[in-house]
Protein backbone atom coordinates (compact mmCIF):
# COMPACT_ATOMS: atom_id res chain seq x y z
CA UNK A 1 0.00 0.00 0.00
CA UNK A 2 1.36 3.49 -0.97
CA UNK A 3 1.75 6.00 1.60
CA UNK A 4 -0.54 8.49 0.49
CA UNK A 5 -3.41 5.65 0.73
CA UNK A 6 -2.15 4.49 4.56
CA UNK A 7 -2.83 8.38 5.13
CA UNK A 8 -6.32 7.96 3.54
CA UNK A 9 -7.08 4.92 5.71
CA UNK A 10 -5.44 6.29 8.77
CA UNK A 11 -8.07 8.96 8.67
CA UNK A 12 -10.86 6.86 7.89
CA UNK A 13 -10.60 4.29 10.75
CA UNK A 14 -9.94 7.49 13.09
CA UNK A 15 -12.98 8.79 12.13
CA UNK A 16 -15.07 5.74 11.84
CA UNK A 17 -13.23 5.11 15.74
CA UNK A 18 -14.59 8.59 17.00
CA UNK A 19 -17.86 8.19 15.42
CA UNK A 20 -18.58 5.16 17.36
CA UNK A 21 -17.09 6.37 20.40
CA UNK A 22 -19.50 6.58 23.10
CA UNK A 23 -20.90 10.09 23.81
CA UNK A 24 -19.48 11.71 26.63
CA UNK A 25 -21.09 11.46 30.01
CA UNK A 26 -22.85 14.45 30.00
CA UNK A 27 -24.63 13.84 26.87
CA UNK A 28 -25.45 10.38 28.07
CA UNK A 29 -27.23 11.83 31.60
CA UNK A 30 -27.83 10.47 34.64
CA UNK A 31 -28.93 7.30 35.78
CA UNK A 32 -31.35 7.11 38.94
CA UNK A 33 -32.63 4.82 41.08
CA UNK A 34 -35.71 5.52 43.49
CA UNK A 35 -36.47 3.10 46.31
CA UNK A 36 -40.15 3.75 47.27
CA UNK A 37 -42.19 3.10 50.42
CA UNK A 38 -45.45 3.89 51.88
CA UNK A 39 -45.76 4.62 55.21
CA UNK A 40 -44.20 8.02 55.29
CA UNK A 41 -45.79 9.10 51.23
CA UNK A 42 -47.87 11.74 51.83
CA UNK A 43 -51.31 11.84 52.91
CA UNK A 44 -50.94 8.31 54.02
CA UNK A 45 -51.96 7.95 57.70
CA UNK A 46 -53.27 5.15 58.99
CA UNK A 47 -52.89 1.47 59.00
CA UNK A 48 -55.90 0.42 57.05
CA UNK A 49 -53.72 2.11 54.27
CA UNK A 50 -50.97 -0.06 54.11
CA UNK A 51 -51.66 -3.57 53.35
CA UNK A 52 -54.14 -5.32 50.38
CA UNK A 53 -57.51 -6.34 52.13
CA UNK A 54 -57.01 -2.92 54.35
CA UNK A 55 -60.43 -0.32 53.55
CA UNK A 56 -58.01 2.28 52.55
CA UNK A 57 -55.30 0.59 50.55
CA UNK A 58 -56.30 1.19 47.22
CA UNK A 59 -56.31 5.15 47.55
CA UNK A 60 -52.69 4.68 49.45
CA UNK A 61 -51.34 2.99 46.30
CA UNK A 62 -52.03 5.66 44.51
CA UNK A 63 -51.40 8.19 46.68
CA UNK A 64 -47.72 6.76 46.64
CA UNK A 65 -47.43 6.62 42.73
CA UNK A 66 -47.91 10.07 43.02
CA UNK A 67 -44.99 10.59 44.92
CA UNK A 68 -43.16 8.65 43.37
CA UNK A 69 -44.23 10.56 39.71
CA UNK A 70 -42.99 13.51 41.72
CA UNK A 71 -39.46 12.44 42.35
CA UNK A 72 -39.25 10.85 38.69
CA UNK A 73 -40.38 14.29 37.35
CA UNK A 74 -38.10 16.18 39.70
CA UNK A 75 -35.19 13.38 38.88
CA UNK A 76 -35.64 14.04 34.63
CA UNK A 77 -35.74 17.89 35.31
CA UNK A 78 -32.07 17.30 37.01
CA UNK A 79 -30.54 15.86 34.05
CA UNK A 80 -31.61 11.53 34.35
CA UNK A 81 -32.40 10.10 31.48
CA UNK A 82 -32.94 6.53 33.08
CA UNK A 83 -34.98 6.05 35.83
CA UNK A 84 -35.76 2.45 37.87
CA UNK A 85 -38.22 2.49 40.68
CA UNK A 86 -38.17 -0.39 42.97
CA UNK A 87 -41.53 -0.92 45.21
CA UNK A 88 -40.40 -1.42 48.76
CA UNK A 89 -43.07 -2.09 50.62
CA UNK A 90 -44.40 -4.70 51.84
CA UNK A 91 -45.58 -7.17 49.72
CA UNK A 92 -43.74 -4.52 46.67
CA UNK A 93 -46.59 -5.16 44.30
CA UNK A 94 -48.03 -1.57 45.54
CA UNK A 95 -47.03 0.25 42.78
CA UNK A 96 -49.29 0.10 39.19
CA UNK A 97 -47.42 0.17 36.51
CA UNK A 98 -50.40 1.80 34.46
CA UNK A 99 -50.32 5.05 37.74
CA UNK A 100 -46.54 5.61 36.76
CA UNK A 101 -44.95 7.97 35.01
CA UNK A 102 -44.30 5.94 31.65
CA UNK A 103 -40.60 6.94 31.43
CA UNK A 104 -39.72 5.02 34.40
CA UNK A 105 -38.81 0.92 34.89
CA UNK A 106 -40.23 -0.70 37.66
CA UNK A 107 -39.41 -3.19 39.87
CA UNK A 108 -41.79 -5.34 41.85
CA UNK A 109 -42.84 -8.25 44.13
CA UNK A 110 -40.61 -9.23 47.83
CA UNK A 111 -39.12 -12.09 46.63
CA UNK A 112 -35.40 -10.14 46.04
CA UNK A 113 -31.99 -10.56 47.35
CA UNK A 114 -31.86 -7.04 48.34
CA UNK A 115 -35.11 -5.82 49.10
CA UNK A 116 -35.60 -1.98 48.90
CA UNK A 117 -32.72 -2.15 47.03
CA UNK A 118 -33.03 -4.54 44.56
CA UNK A 119 -31.71 -3.35 41.03
CA UNK A 120 -28.98 -1.05 42.48
CA UNK A 121 -25.30 -1.61 41.14
CA UNK A 122 -22.56 0.75 40.45
CA UNK A 123 -23.57 1.93 36.76
CA UNK A 124 -26.27 4.26 38.90
CA UNK A 125 -25.23 8.25 39.78
CA UNK A 126 -27.57 9.08 42.37
CA UNK A 127 -30.54 7.36 44.60
CA UNK A 128 -33.75 8.58 46.00
CA UNK A 129 -35.67 7.59 49.02
CA UNK A 130 -39.26 8.05 48.64
CA UNK A 131 -42.03 7.32 51.21
CA UNK A 132 -39.68 6.54 54.32
CA UNK A 133 -40.33 5.88 57.90
CA UNK A 134 -38.47 6.18 61.28
CA UNK A 135 -36.71 3.49 62.62
CA UNK A 136 -38.06 0.68 64.90
CA UNK A 137 -38.36 2.08 68.76
CA UNK A 138 -38.36 5.84 67.35
CA UNK A 139 -39.75 7.56 70.28
CA UNK A 140 -41.75 9.75 67.83
CA UNK A 141 -42.06 8.39 64.04
CA UNK A 142 -45.60 7.48 62.25
CA UNK A 143 -45.78 3.63 61.59
CA UNK A 144 -41.47 3.50 63.25
CA UNK A 145 -40.77 0.04 62.56
CA UNK A 146 -37.35 -1.34 60.82
CA UNK A 147 -37.70 -4.63 58.09
CA UNK A 148 -40.45 -5.90 59.60
CA UNK A 149 -42.34 -5.59 63.14
CA UNK A 150 -39.84 -8.32 64.54
CA UNK A 151 -37.35 -6.37 64.28
CA UNK A 152 -36.08 -4.23 67.65
CA UNK A 153 -32.73 -2.87 66.22
CA UNK A 154 -29.72 -3.14 63.33
CA UNK A 155 -26.91 -2.45 64.20
CA UNK A 156 -23.82 -1.89 61.59
CA UNK A 157 -20.33 -1.70 63.10
CA UNK A 158 -21.63 -0.49 66.43
CA UNK A 159 -24.02 2.03 64.45
CA UNK A 160 -27.86 1.65 64.92
CA UNK A 161 -29.36 2.29 61.33
CA UNK A 162 -33.14 2.15 60.24
CA UNK A 163 -34.46 1.26 56.77
CA UNK A 164 -33.12 4.36 55.48
CA UNK A 165 -29.47 4.22 57.34
CA UNK A 166 -28.97 0.41 56.45
CA UNK A 167 -30.00 1.25 52.86
CA UNK A 168 -27.29 4.12 52.48
CA UNK A 169 -24.57 1.36 54.01
CA UNK A 170 -25.67 -0.47 50.57
CA UNK A 171 -25.34 2.66 48.72
CA UNK A 172 -21.97 3.71 49.82
CA UNK A 173 -20.55 0.35 48.78
CA UNK A 174 -21.93 1.12 44.75
CA UNK A 175 -20.17 4.52 45.18
CA UNK A 176 -23.48 5.99 44.33
CA UNK A 177 -25.13 8.69 46.39
CA UNK A 178 -27.97 9.21 48.02
CA UNK A 179 -29.49 12.76 47.33
CA UNK A 180 -32.80 13.30 48.85
CA UNK A 181 -35.05 11.83 51.13
CA UNK A 182 -39.15 12.36 51.25
CA UNK A 183 -40.94 10.85 54.65
CA UNK A 184 -42.20 12.49 57.87
CA UNK A 185 -40.16 14.30 59.78
CA UNK A 186 -38.57 11.81 62.00
CA UNK A 187 -37.50 9.77 58.97
CA UNK A 188 -36.09 12.76 56.93
CA UNK A 189 -33.94 13.59 60.02
CA UNK A 190 -32.78 10.12 60.47
CA UNK A 191 -31.81 9.72 57.08
CA UNK A 192 -29.98 13.18 57.18
CA UNK A 193 -28.08 11.89 60.22
CA UNK A 194 -27.28 9.02 58.17
CA UNK A 195 -26.10 10.60 55.07
CA UNK A 196 -24.78 14.36 55.40
CA UNK A 197 -25.59 16.37 52.53
CA UNK A 198 -29.10 14.58 51.59
CA UNK A 199 -31.96 16.55 50.28
CA UNK A 200 -34.93 16.18 52.45
CA UNK A 201 -39.05 16.59 51.88
CA UNK A 202 -40.79 16.56 54.95
CA UNK A 203 -44.39 15.55 53.82
CA UNK A 204 -46.27 15.21 56.94
CA UNK A 205 -45.53 16.15 60.97
CA UNK A 206 -45.49 12.82 63.08
CA UNK A 207 -47.30 13.47 66.25
CA UNK A 208 -46.61 9.88 67.40
CA UNK A 209 -46.52 6.50 65.76
CA UNK A 210 -50.71 6.99 64.71
CA UNK A 211 -50.74 10.74 64.99
CA UNK A 212 -49.76 12.79 62.09
CA UNK A 213 -50.66 16.10 60.53
CA UNK A 214 -50.55 15.72 56.96
CA UNK A 215 -49.54 18.80 54.63
CA UNK A 216 -51.16 19.74 51.76
CA UNK A 217 -50.73 17.01 49.13
CA UNK A 218 -50.23 20.04 46.21
CA UNK A 219 -47.31 21.10 48.29
CA UNK A 220 -45.50 17.95 49.56
CA UNK A 221 -45.14 16.91 46.14
CA UNK A 222 -43.36 19.76 44.98
CA UNK A 223 -41.52 19.51 47.64
CA UNK A 224 -40.84 16.06 46.74
CA UNK A 225 -40.36 17.41 43.06
CA UNK A 226 -37.66 20.10 44.08
CA UNK A 227 -35.34 17.97 46.28
CA UNK A 228 -35.39 15.20 43.85
CA UNK A 229 -34.27 17.64 41.01
CA UNK A 230 -32.03 19.90 42.89
CA UNK A 231 -30.12 16.22 44.09
CA UNK A 232 -29.82 14.44 40.88
CA UNK A 233 -28.61 18.05 39.39
CA UNK A 234 -26.04 18.06 41.95
CA UNK A 235 -24.97 14.43 42.26
CA UNK A 236 -21.32 13.50 41.87
CA UNK A 237 -19.89 9.95 42.54
CA UNK A 238 -18.12 9.72 45.27
CA UNK A 239 -15.27 6.49 45.52
CA UNK A 240 -16.95 3.51 46.95
CA UNK A 241 -17.21 3.49 50.50
CA UNK A 242 -16.25 -0.41 51.15
CA UNK A 243 -15.08 -1.38 54.98
CA UNK A 244 -12.87 -4.58 55.57
CA UNK A 245 -15.70 -6.28 57.36
CA UNK A 246 -19.34 -5.67 57.89
CA UNK A 247 -20.13 -7.01 61.77
CA UNK A 248 -24.12 -6.54 62.26
CA UNK A 249 -25.86 -6.87 65.41
CA UNK A 250 -29.85 -7.67 65.27
CA UNK A 251 -32.04 -7.72 68.40
CA UNK A 252 -35.53 -9.04 68.01
CA UNK A 253 -38.94 -8.66 69.70
CA UNK A 254 -38.75 -12.39 70.61
CA UNK A 255 -36.66 -15.26 71.35
CA UNK A 256 -37.65 -17.47 68.48
CA UNK A 257 -35.44 -16.28 65.70
CA UNK A 258 -32.32 -15.96 67.45
CA UNK A 259 -32.75 -19.64 68.29
CA UNK A 260 -33.77 -20.51 64.59
CA UNK A 261 -31.32 -18.91 62.97
CA UNK A 262 -28.53 -20.42 65.19
CA UNK A 263 -28.89 -22.56 62.19
CA UNK A 264 -26.55 -20.33 60.22
CA UNK A 265 -22.73 -21.46 61.29
CA UNK A 266 -21.47 -17.76 61.15
CA UNK A 267 -24.49 -16.67 63.51
CA UNK A 268 -23.49 -16.33 66.86
CA UNK A 269 -26.35 -15.97 70.10
CA UNK A 270 -25.40 -13.27 72.15
CA UNK A 271 -27.92 -12.90 74.22
CA UNK A 272 -31.65 -14.51 74.26
CA UNK A 273 -33.34 -12.05 71.72
CA UNK A 274 -29.89 -10.79 69.75
CA UNK A 275 -27.93 -12.30 67.43
CA UNK A 276 -24.15 -11.40 65.33
CA UNK A 277 -22.49 -11.95 62.67
CA UNK A 278 -19.90 -10.31 60.20
CA UNK A 279 -19.74 -10.60 56.26
CA UNK A 280 -16.56 -9.27 54.32
CA UNK A 281 -18.76 -7.35 52.22
CA UNK A 282 -21.95 -5.51 52.64
CA UNK A 283 -24.61 -7.22 49.62
CA UNK A 284 -23.68 -10.35 51.31
CA UNK A 285 -24.46 -8.72 55.13
CA UNK A 286 -27.59 -6.78 53.61
CA UNK A 287 -29.05 -10.06 52.10
CA UNK A 288 -28.45 -12.12 55.23
CA UNK A 289 -30.23 -9.29 57.35
CA UNK A 290 -33.17 -9.62 54.85
CA UNK A 291 -33.28 -13.40 55.17
CA UNK A 292 -33.08 -12.77 59.37
CA UNK A 293 -36.40 -10.43 59.47
CA UNK A 294 -37.86 -11.36 56.62
CA UNK A 295 -37.63 -15.47 55.81
CA UNK A 296 -37.32 -16.63 59.28
CA UNK A 297 -41.12 -16.36 60.66
CA UNK A 298 -41.64 -19.10 63.66
CA UNK A 299 -45.27 -17.55 63.69
ZN1 LIG B 1 -43.03 0.00 54.23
Amino acid sequence: MRNESRRILAAFVLTGAAWLAPAPLEAQGKKVYISVDMEGIAGVNGDDQTSPGGAEYGRARKLMAEDANAAIRGAFEGGATDVLVNDSHGGQRNLLPEDLDPRARLISHTFKRYGMMEGLDETFDAILFVGYHAKADAPRGLFAHTGSGVVRDVQVNGRSVGEGGLNAVLAAWFGVPVVAVSGDDVAVEEVKSAVPGVRGAVVKRAINMRAVELRPLVDARRDIQSAAREGVKASTKPAPGRLPRYQVRMQFRNFTIPEVASAFSEMTVVAPDTVEFSRATMPEAYRLVRVLYRYINPD
